[in-house]
């Protein structure tokens, strides 16, 4: 009895091939050049408060519904259609303020305040948590307060409010914010390097190789300065390892620079073994 023999360039015959574990079948990432920093920190700052402006217009709205001085009719219902008020105002103040404070961390990260006075420094890190609590608040207690509601509806319309107050925060929250001196200080430091970062990162990468990038199709290269610029404020730990190594000569105070804590995300990521085998293929450029 013949065997059957199945060629390997016969691709129409030869039995499905197993799916090749991700580290041997990556390739290698897409590297994007960075824009530079389009407008001015107080340019946004200006947008940022503008929108911030809009959004206490859409709370004052809502409170207004409340009191019953305000409504837009959809229904002749009157407690359903101040529900369908309140909840309009309420996503219409979540969007401003949410626009407002991204505009806002977009100046910080292009003129950050200074770290010399520490409550100036995190009241304007953190403007965007501050004006989510103004933007919100109010309205919360208010609602509370209320009896034009039927019990039902104040208490659904209370929960939307308080998670729209903490998905605002959360998205306003600066979880990372640099200060002007470690960003000049980085900006000195890096002058001559080639900085990379990933699309979704917050960290300031100082070599391709780097095995937190293990996992990224996409990398953006650019100076330290667009770097800081596109919101990658804190200098990967790793990478400190491996500068420490390629520039023995050089003297860094790394104390003075916005380096990343070591969290446990961090080592998982390095040790992460699918992570090295695509690390080891040198490009050299
Ligand atoms: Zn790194």
């Amino acid at each position: 009895m013949a065997k059957t023999i199945i060629k390997a360039s016969d691709e129409k015959a030869a039995p499905k091939t197993v799916k090749k574990p991700a580290a041997e079948s990556k390739k290698e990432p897409t590297i994007v050049q960075a824009k530079p920093t389009k407008g001015s920190a107080f340019g946004y700052r200006i947008g940022a408060i503008a929108l911030w402006l809009v959004a206490i217009a859409c709370e004052i709205f809502a409170i207004m519904v409340l009191l019953k001085n305000f409504s837009i009719r959809f229904t002749h219902d009157g407690n359903t259609n101040m529900v369908i008020n309140l909840i309009i105002f309420i996503v219409l103040d979540l969007a401003f303020a949410i626009a407002a404070a991204q505009l806002w961390k977009k100046a910080n990260h292009i003129s950050p305040p200074s770290k010399k006075n520490k409550f100036t420094f995190y009241l304007i890190s953190e403007l965007g948590v501050i004006m989510a609590c103004i933007c919100f608040i109010p309205l919360i207690i208010i609602l509370l307060k209320n009896d034009k509601l039927n019990k039902k509806s104040k208490i659904i319309v209370t929960a939307i409010a308080i998670v729209a107050l903490l998905i605002t925060g959360l998205a306003s929250a600066d979880f990372n914010p640099i200060s002007a001196e470690e960003k000049d200080q980085a900006e000195a430091v890096f002058a001559e390097d080639t900085i990379y970062w990933t699309p979704f990162g917050h960290k300031c990468h100082l070599h391709q190789e780097c095995s937190s990038l293990s996992n990224s199709s996409t990398l953006y290269e650019g100076s330290m300065k667009e770097a800081i610029e596109s919101g990658r404020s804190s200098i990967c730990w790793y990478c400190r390892n491996w500068y420490e190594t390629e520039h023995p000569d050089k003297q860094i105070n790394w104390d003075e620079l916005h380096l990343e804590e070591l969290t446990e995300e961090a080592t998982k990521t390095d040790e992460n073994p699918a992570g090295t085998e695509g690390t080891g293929s040198e490009t050299g450029d």
